[in-house]
């Protein structure tokens, strides 16, 4: 019980920085330094008000400073974060295998980070997909299992990369982003096939559910503004083109899935 807190104590600093993170890491900041500022006034923050859930609880969710809003994503995060490594602990930790428990915990802090920055700036950024994919390979090797690890990444991120050329090549637009074949990547490293082929499999699916049902949505709101059913269908097949999916926050689910359910594998796997 007392570890389990403990790592979700941990999950809650991390949290913290994965905010940071995902604010800067896509507007092209460094994550190292300056420390933190509030984002409407760049005032640097004091320790006291850096404090994961409490400076927020505290301050009532805005700046000491500006009394601008701080905004709903950092307890979010912080509290997503700290039940994330809470599970990991529970499913590695508590067997007794901390380095499973350091996997596990590293991949769902990349997951979150990943899922945050792309559903807000529809970007996945090197550092966390090639960084992590790097630290994934690593922790596999220690873990001894660093060969399935290797063709598992560089199968799946070979797959994607050959089905959205294919696409581009068909289409003459791009359908896939390099961020998501990097994100694979990253998911093979930390999943193996099977986990990370059960992540591609339900993010996927859950994406084309949501496209499909966004395109409902537009089709009636014109047809309920009075527009002919060909109209209204094209209307969407161009909100469908022009409108792109954050397939990462899709794969980030789908990897949490196989993460939960591969603790068992997982042990099985390495041994
Ligand atoms: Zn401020």
């Amino acid at each position: 019980m007392l570890a389990t807190l403990v790592a979700a104590a941990f999950g809650l600093v991390a949290g913290s920085f994965l905010g940071l993170c995902a604010w800067r890491l896509p507007r092209g900041e460094s994550v190292a330094g300056p420390p933190s500022r509030c984002t409407a006034c760049r005032r640097r923050l004091r320790a006291s008000e850096n404090v994961p859930l409490f400076s927020f609880a505290l301050q009532r969710g805005c700046c000491r400073g500006c009394g601008a809003a701080i905004g709903w994503r950092y307890p979010a995060l912080e509290i997503a974060c700290a039940a994330a490594f809470a599970a990991c602990w529970l499913g590695w930790g508590a067997a007794g295998d901390e380095r499973g428990f350091i996997r596990a915990a590293f991949f769902a802090a990349c997951l979150l980070a990943l899922a945050v920055c792309d559903a807000e700036c529809r970007q996945l950024p090197d550092e966390i997909t090639l960084g992590g994919w790097a630290v994934g390979l690593a922790l596999a090797s220690w873990a001894g299992a660093l060969t399935p690890a290797l063709a598992a990444s560089f199968g799946g991120a070979g797959v994607l990369a050959a089905v959205g050329l294919g696409y581009q090549r068909a289409r003459r637009r791009e359908g896939l982003g390099w961020g998501d074949v990097k994100m694979v990547g990253l998911l093979g490293a930390f999943l193996g096939f099977e986990g990370m082929f059960v992540a591609v499999l339900l993010g996927s699916l859950a994406a084309a559910v949501v496209g499909v049902a966004q395109m409902l949505g537009v089709t009636m709101a014109r047809r309920r503004r009075g527009q002919s059913w060909r109209r209204a269908r094209a209307a969407a097949a161009t909100y469908l083109t022009t409108a792109s999916l954050p397939l990462g926050v899709y794969l980030a689910a789908g990897a949490g899935i196989a993460l939960a359910r591969g603790a068992s594998m997982w042990r099985a796997w390495i041994g």
